[in-house]
């Protein structure tokens, strides 16, 4: 039966942590949606929990940051990670430290982290993220989430998709008519009925994560969010264990954790829920630890990018056009800049200010960004078989010989020393994982909504860890603090949250804000223009080190924060150039 049919802009379909920033976002560019959502609420799977800080500088422009702050990881409680043999006993290779690495941004890394960015990361489990995530979109979006909703067919026709959803309270299906559908579905509806072919490798390992509370206050310390247990019954760090704080309560006092195993896919051991409480405590060795299982979850590795990511008007986002192994956090990150990247181009569109060609630009901007990423998590997955070797254990080998291996390990000596200096060399290679400041913010866009100038980018750091900013189009907009009328706002702030673009340039730019205000009323669009010396200040010098124009040069924009396009210098009919830029950007050159 058929009740209500709805005609709508777009339709968000998955109501995890893409589909939701994606209704907040476009909830921001007065873009009226419907996100449907066939689970009865938000996912009870502690899942991703590492917010970085590309994805909390978009939550900060669209006004979300601050409510994730006030409930997430403070990074003095997260900022490091560790290796043990365990948390308890009292054998002789027990309670033993090999490793501490600053991770995230946190204690020696923060400064340089702070001032590439008006924001640090923080950590907060997908299990409360998203229904903050849906407090926000609904406030934003009264009537346009809907839970326990499921899309159970859809056709494209010439004027956007329609869709049959299923409103499982009531059992009746109606009508929704988009001109976009968002599939944002983690992969489990849209994408596999299209026949988008899923490119990479797959079903690598089951991770299998339970998620307990226990009181571990006395075996925790305040500054670790995840520990990574190794030792000689383990045979690898995957094998053995990996130990989250999952809050709510951050550092020692944590209320709950997370472990992970990996289990080889063909291991029927793998679904032996009876045995994991028992493997938990002994990973541990701590036999009596008062422990409440909530959840054992499974989640098969796979590093696979989607082949196509627009199939006429459907647009695949998150999990539903590329899925990585945890390592380097990417996943929900991804996804998140993933709806960053679509929505902006969706409200131009929409409102006309835009042609339907921006929108392929999402594919070639993302794809290979999430490639990147993706083959980034999988090294670092496999890097941790580099610390396995590193330390001296043989998967395989004999009990006694692993044993071996770590009592030479702790030893005193010469020969220890030099298997600790190893150790630690080789745990330092990890970096790639815990301190991915470049992967994090210095990705850039080489084909798509962006006006190449002919400049070459700068060259990327080898370990993921340096970030150099620039101004070169396609690339991240670089932070600096500017002063405003006695406040201090980020280069950031200029484009606002509703979808504006910017127009950064100098002392000397007075000709192109006026070309700024001649483009934005040709073109219909919002130009915010920052002079730069003359109505915002270069207080402490930041934008004069990183902004790479001169005095009469500009930088324009786009909404999220990526340049779009340049001028070095001064030009001699700046509102002809940027005027072109600009509407070529729009796809109306
Ligand atoms: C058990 C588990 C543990 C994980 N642990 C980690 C981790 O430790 N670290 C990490 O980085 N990542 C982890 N991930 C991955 C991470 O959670 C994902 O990258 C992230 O959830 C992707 O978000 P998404 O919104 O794209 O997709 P999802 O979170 O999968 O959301 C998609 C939503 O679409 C809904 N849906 C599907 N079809 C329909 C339909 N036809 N109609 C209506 N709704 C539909 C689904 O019900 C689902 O809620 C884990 C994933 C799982 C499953």
């Amino acid at each position: 039966m058929s009740v209500g049919d709805i005609d709508i802009p777009v339709l968000i379909v998955g109501g995890g942590g893409c589909g939701l920033s994606s209704s907040i976002f476009l909830s921001n560019f007065g873009v009226r949606h419907l996100l449907i959502e066939r689970h009865a609420s938000t996912s009870f799977l502690p899942k991703a929990h590492y917010l970085n800080q590309r994805t909390m500088e978009i939550y900060r422009q669209h006004g979300v940051a601050e409510a994730i702050y006030k409930v997430g990881a403070p990074i003095e409680r997260f900022g490091q990670i560790r290796w043990m043999t365990s948390l308890g006993g009292d054998g002789p290779l027990d309670r033993k430290e090999i490793h501490r690495m600053d991770a995230f941004g946190g204690y020696s890394l923060r400064e340089r982290y702070e001032a590439d960015s008006p924001v640090i990361a923080t950590n907060y489990p997908q299990l409360r993220l998203e229904p903050l995530l849906r407090r926000e979109a609904e406030t934003r979006g009264p009537d346009s989430i809907r839970y326990h909703h499921e899309m159970l067919d859809w056709e494209q026709t010439d004027a956007g998709v329609t869709a049959t959803v299923l409103d499982r309270d009531t059992e009746e299906t109606f009508t929704v008519r988009a001109r976009y559908l968002v599939a944002a579905d983690g992969g489990k509806t849209v994408g596999p009925r299209l026949g988008v072919d899923m490119v990479g490798p797959t079903n690598m390992v089951d991770m299998v994560s339970t998620h307990f509370t226990a009181d571990l206050s006395e075996y925790w310390d305040d500054n670790t969010l995840i520990t990574w247990f190794l030792n000689p019954e383990g045979e690898s760090s995957w094998g053995a264990g990996a130990m989250v704080q999952m809050g709510p309560t951050w550092g020692r006092r944590s209320e709950e954790w997370v472990v992970h195993f990996a289990f080889r896919p063909d291991d029927p051991e793998r679904f032996n829920e009876e045995a994991i409480v028992p493997r938990l405590r002994e990973l541990l060795r701590l036999p009596d630890l008062p422990l409440q299982v909530h959840k054992v979850s499974h989640w098969i590795l796979d590093r696979i990018v989607a082949d196509r990511w627009r199939i006429g008007d459907i647009f695949l986002a998150g999990d539903a056009a590329h899925r990585q192994p945890p390592t380097t956090g990417l996943g929900l990150n991804t996804g998140i800049q993933d709806a960053h990247n679509l929505t902006w181009k969706l409200a131009h569109v929409l409102s006309c200010s835009a042609t339907d060609a921006l929108l392929d630009t999402y594919e070639s901007e993302r794809k290979p960004v999430s490639t990147d990423g993706a083959d980034w998590a999988l090294m670092a997955f496999g890097n941790h078989t580099v610390i396995d070797a590193g330390i001296g254990l043989v998967p395989g080998a004999p009990l006694e010989a692993n044993t071996a291996a770590f009592h030479a390990l702790f030893s005193d000596g010469m020969l220890g020393d030099a298997l600790r200096a190893r150790a630690r060399e080789t745990i330092n290679t990890q970096r790639f994982e815990f301190q991915a400041h470049d992967v994090e913010l210095g990705f850039h866009y080489r084909q798509g909504a962006v006006i190449d100038d002919g400049s070459v980018a700068p060259s990327r750091s080898d370990t993921g860890t340096v970030y150099t900013p620039t101004t070169r189009p396609g690339h991240r907009l670089p932070h600096a603090w500017l002063g405003k009328d006695e406040a201090r706002v980020s280069t950031h702030d200029l484009v606002e949250e509703e979808g504006a673009f910017a127009l950064v340039t100098g002392t000397d730019g007075g000709p192109w804000a006026v070309a700024a205000r001649a483009a934005s009323e040709k073109l219909g669009v919002a130009i915010n223009v920052a002079q730069i010396g003359v109505d915002y200040l270069d207080t402490d010098n930041t934008w004069s080190a990183v902004g790479q124009i001169e005095a009469d040069g500009a930088v324009l924009v786009r909404p999220d924060n990526y340049v779009a396009w340049r001028s070095q210098n001064g030009d001699e009919d700046p509102e002809h150039s940027l005027t072109s830029a600009l509407a070529t950007i729009l796809g109306r050159g």
